[in-house]
C-alpha cells in the first residue's frame, strides 16, 4: 500500500504525531502549525494504514462549518466516503446519541430541542406555575442558573444551598423547570450533553457498547472545552481507548463560557501513556506577521510556552491604519479591498475581523454602498436583530398604523398586559370586518368579549403610539428614533429580561440604530427629497437587510466577529477597532484573567492572516450612539514597532503610538494632512466652506470656517471631522 500521500507533506513531529501506536496524545502547539491538519491525517492513517473501520472513530470540533470541512478533507485523502466515523460537535454527537437511545434515556422519540429563546419561554411558564415574580427571579437568571449547574453536571439533587435562600429557591425552580420540559419533551442545549453523559455512566451495556466501538476518539481546539464536555470524553474513553486531542492554551477564548484551560493541564495525568508532541514550525503566515503574534502573546502569564517559527519569507509590514472615525475606517477597508481585487486577488480571500458584533454596520452600509459583496458570519446582520426589528417596528406603526405585522410584534412588547387571548380576538374581528389590527382596537371596547382590563391596555398601547407620532413629527431623524425608543422603554425591557452580556449587547445595539439614523440623515439620497425622511430610513433598513449578503460558495467579503475566526485563515486579514474599551473589551478591563482572554483573542485574530494584516482603529467612534474618544488598543502598543507600517500619521497627538510624536504640534501635522488656510472642506453638518484661520496645536487645535450657508465657525479639528474637498 503506498501510504506516501498520507505523511509526505508532513513535518517530522507532523508525522510522529499521525503515526503514534494506538495511544492517548496531546498535541500542544501555536497557530498555524497544523493541529488540525495532522488530525485529519491521523483519521485517514487510522483507516487506511491501521485498517481500523470508520466505525471505531469519534471526532469532535467545535462547529458544524469545521466538522464539515474535516469530513471533507478526510474523504480527500481517501478518496471514498467515510460513512460509519461519527464527526462532529460535541452538541451534535450527544444529540446523535440521544436520538439513537431515547428510551434508555428516558425520553419521548419525537423530543425536541429547546433553543435559547425557547428555554426563557419555557421558564417563565414555569415560574407563573410557581407563582413567582419575573422581577425577582428574572428568567435570564434563572437560565444561568441552570446552564451553569448542567455544565457542572449537577441535577436539582445535588446542590447544596448552604442555607442560601436563593439558592434553595433558584433549585427549586430548576427542578420545576426540568420537570416541565420532561413533560413537554424537551431538551435544552446543555441537557443534551447532560442527558448522553448521564446515559453512558448509568447504563453499563450502553457504555460497554459505545466503548468497545469508539477506540479512537479525536478533539480539536482542546482548549475550549468545559467540565462537562472533558468529562464526556473521558466516560466514552475508559481506560483502554485513546484520546487524541489538539489545542492552543493561547487560543482558549470562551473562559467566559466555563471553558477550562485545565483541561489541557491535567489531560496527561487523566489520560495514561499519553505521548505529547509540540509542533513548532508554522505554515499559515509570513515572518512578521508570525513575529507579531509571537509578540504580542509573550504578554500573557502563565503560558504553557511555546515556539513557533516560519520559514517563510518575512513579507510585508504590517499596516496600521488611523482613522478618523468609524465611516473613514470603513472606507480605508473598502479601498484596500478593492485594490487586492485590482491586484488579481479574489473576495473570498478576504476577512474583516472585529471584536463585536455592532461594528459591522458600518461596514455593511460602505461595502453595499462600493457594490462589494460581503457576507457576515455568525450574529445576525445588522437590521435582522431581534431588537432593531422591534424598534423599526414601533417607527414603523408611527408612520403606518395599517402595518399589522408590525403591530403584532409590539403589541405587547415589551409586556403590557395584552395576551394572547386579547390578540386573537382582535385578529378575529379584524379578518371578519376587514379592518386591520390597529383599527380593531380602536373599536376593540365594541368587541364586548374583552375585560375592561384588556380593553384598558389596549387603548394605552393606542394612545402610546400616537403620542410617538404626534411628538416625533417636527424632529430631526435621529431624534425621532432615539425618542421612540425611549417612550417604548426598549433599552429598560432588555436590560432587566436580559442581565449581563446580553442585555447590554441588545441595548447596545439599540443605541447603534440611533447613530445609523443619525447618519443616514447626513447622506440622505437626493433622488427621493420628496419622502418624509422616517420613511426613507425605514426603506432604506428593510432594503439593505436583504441585500449584499452572498450564498456560500460566492466569491464574498467575509465578515466575523473574532470569535467566530478560529481555526480559519485568510490571506488578507483586517482587524478593526483596536481602541481600548471596545478592544480590549471594556467588561475585560478590570480583570487580569480576562485581559489576557482578550490578548489570546487578539492573537487567534493575527493568527488568521497569511500574506497580510491590516490593523485599523479610529481616533473618535460613533458607537452605541455616542461619540468616544479612545486611545488606541494596548495591544497595538505590545506589538514590535518596527513590524508596523503606519498608513496615516494621526492627527489627534494624545491617541499617538509613541510618546514621540505625542509632543508635535497640531497645526504642522494638520497642514501635511490639508488643512491650511484657504483650503476647501466639507462639515458633515454646515455643509462647505473655507478654512480662513488656524489657531492651538495639539488636542485643541482649531479652524476657522467660514461656511456658505451657516456662516463663519470655529472648529476643534480633531472633533470636527472636516473632510477635505
Ligand atoms: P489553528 O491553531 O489556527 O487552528 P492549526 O494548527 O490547526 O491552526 P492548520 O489549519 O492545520 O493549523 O494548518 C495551517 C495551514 O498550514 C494550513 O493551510 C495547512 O494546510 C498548512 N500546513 C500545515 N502543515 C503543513 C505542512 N507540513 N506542509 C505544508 N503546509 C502545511
Ligand atoms: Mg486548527
Amino acid at each position: 500500500m503506498d501510504i506516501s500521500p498520507l505523511i509526505n507533506d508532513l513535518n517530522k513531529p507532523q508525522r510522529d504525531a499521525v503515526g503514534l501506536p494506538a495511544q492517548s496524545a496531546l498535541i500542544l502547539a501555536g497557530a498555524g502549525s497544523g493541529k488540525t491538519r495532522v488530525l485529519v491525517h491521523r483519521i485517514a492513517w487510522l483507516i487506511e494504514v491501521e485498517q481500523l473501520s470508520p466505525f471505531s472513530i469519534l471526532a469532535v470540533t467545535f462547529t458544524n462549518k469545521a466538522a464539515a470541512e474535516m469530513r471533507g478533507r478526510i474523504q480527500a485523502l481517501l478518496g471514498v466516503p467515510i460513512g460509519g466515523a461519527w464527526v462532529g460537535t460535541f452538541h451534535g454527537l450527544a444529540h446523535r446519541l440521544l436520538r439513537m437511545h431515547w428510551r434508555e434515556a428516558g425520553l419521548p422519540q419525537t423530543f425536541q430541542i429547546l433553543d435559547a429563546e425557547d428555554q426563557i419561554r419555557m421558564i417563565k411558564r414555569v415560574l407563573r406555575a410557581l407563582e413567582l415574580d419575573e422581577a425577582l427571579w428574572q428568567p435570564r437568571q434563572v437560565a444561568y442558573f441552570i446552564n451553569n449547574a448542567k455544565d457542572a453536571g449537577s441535577r436539582p439533587q445535588h446542590i447544596e444551598d448552604k442555607g442560601d435562600f436563593s439558592i434553595t429557591q433558584m433549585t427549586r425552580i430548576y427542578a420545576a423547570y426540568e420537570e416541565a420540559c420532561q413533560r413537554n419533551g424537551v431538551v435544552d442545549f446543555a441537557e443534551l450533553l447532560l442527558r448522553s453523559l448521564e446515559l453512558l455512566r448509568d447504563n453499563l451495556e450502553l457504555q460497554a457498547h459505545y466503548r468497545a466501538r469508539f477506540r479512537h476518539i479525536l478533539v480539536d481546539e482542546f482548549q475550549d472545552t468545559n467540565a462537562l464536555q472533558y468529562a464526556w470524553l473521558r466516560l466514552l474513553a475508559g481506560e483502554q481507548n485513546s484520546v487524541f486531542a489538539v489545542g492552543d492554551d493561547d487560543q482558549s477564548i470562551y473562559g467566559w463560557r466555563g471553558a477550562k484551560i485545565e483541561n489541557i493541564r491535567n489531560f496527561t495525568q487523566d489520560f495514561k501513556n499519553c505521548a505529547v508532541i509540540r509542533l513548532e514550525q508554522n505554515y499559515r503566515s509570513t515572518g512578521n506577521i508570525l513575529q507579531a503574534a509571537n509578540t504580542l502573546i509573550a504578554h500573557n502569564r502563565g503560558r504553557m510556552g511555546k515556539n513557533l517559527w516560519t520559514d517563510d519569507a518575512e513579507g510585508e509590514l504590517i499596516q496600521l491604519y488611523a482613522a478618523y472615525n468609524e465611516g473613514d475606517e470603513a472606507r480605508y477597508v473598502a479601498a484596500q479591498i478593492e485594490q487586492w481585487l485590482a491586484k488579481g486577488g479574489t473576495r473570498s480571500e478576504i476577512a474583516v475581523l472585529y471584536r463585536s458584533n455592532a461594528q459591522s454596520r458600518v461596514f455593511e452600509s460602505t461595502f453595499n454602498e462600493r457594490r462589494i459583496p460581503y457576507r457576515v458570519y455568525g450574529g445576525l446582520r445588522f437590521f435582522e436583530r431581534a431588537e432593531i426589528k422591534d424598534a423599526l417596528a414601533y417607527l414603523r406603526l408611527v408612520t403606518n398604523r395599517l402595518d399589522d405585522a408590525s403591530f403584532e410584534r409590539i403589541v405587547n412588547h415589551p409586556p403590557r398586559g395584552i395576551g394572547e387571548r386579547t390578540v386573537d380576538a382582535l385578529r378575529i374581528y379584524a379578518r371578519s370586518t376587514g379592518k386591520s389590527l390597529w383599527e380593531a382596537a380602536q373599536e376593540s371596547e365594541q368587541l364586548g368579549e374583552l375585560s375592561s382590563r384588556a380593553t384598558g391596555a389596549i387603548k394605552r398601547f393606542l394612545q402610546l403610539i400616537e403620542l410617538m407620532g404626534n411628538d416625533i413629527a417636527p424632529l430631526p431623524l435621529a431624534e425621532q428614533v432615539e425618542i421612540v425608543i425611549e417612550l417604548a422603554a426598549l433599552k429598560e425591557h432588555f436590560k432587566a429580561k436580559e442581565p449581563g452580556e446580553a442585555g447590554q449587547a441588545r441595548t447596545d445595539n439599540l443605541d447603534e440604530l440611533i447613530t445609523a439614523a443619525h447618519s443616514y440623515s447626513y447622506v440622505r439620497q437626493e433622488d427621493m427629497p420628496e419622502m418624509e425622511p422616517l420613511s426613507a430610513f425605514l426603506a432604506h433598513a428593510t432594503l439593505e437587510a436583504g441585500e449584499g449578503q452572498g450564498e456560500q460558495g460566492d466569491d464574498c467579503v467575509q465578515m466575523m466577529t473574532l470569535h467566530s475566526a478560529k481555526g480559519l485563515e485568510f490571506p488578507l486579514v483586517f482587524l478593526c477597532g483596536l481602541e481600548e474599551g471596545l478592544f480590549p473589551h471594556q467588561m475585560s478591563a478590570d480583570d487580569p484573567a480576562r485581559l489576557e482572554e482578550e490578548r489570546r483573542l487578539c492573537y487567534v485574530g493575527i493568527t488568521r492572516a497569511e500574506r497580510q494584516l491590516i490593523l485599523t482603529y479610529a481616533e473618535q467612534r460613533l458607537l452605541h450612539g455616542s461619540t468616544r474618544f479612545n486611545p488606541i488598543s494596548r495591544f497595538i502598543r505590545e506589538l514590535p514597532e518596527g513590524l508596523i507600517h503606519e498608513v496615516r500619521p494621526k492627527v489627534k497627538a494624545y491617541a499617538s503610538r509613541g510618546v514621540a510624536t505625542a509632543s508635535k504640534s497640531m497645526l504642522p501635522q494638520a497642514a501635511a494632512e490639508g488643512y491650511r488656510v484657504g483650503q476647501r472642506v466639507r462639515h458633515a453638518k454646515f455643509g462647505e466652506g473655507v478654512i480662513t484661520n488656524a489657531e492651538g496645536s495639539g488636542q485643541s487645535a482649531r479652524v476657522q470656517v467660514s461656511f456658505r450657508k451657516e456662516g463663519s465657525k470655529w472648529l476643534v479639528l480633531g472633533y470636527a471631522n472636516l473632510e477635505i474637498i
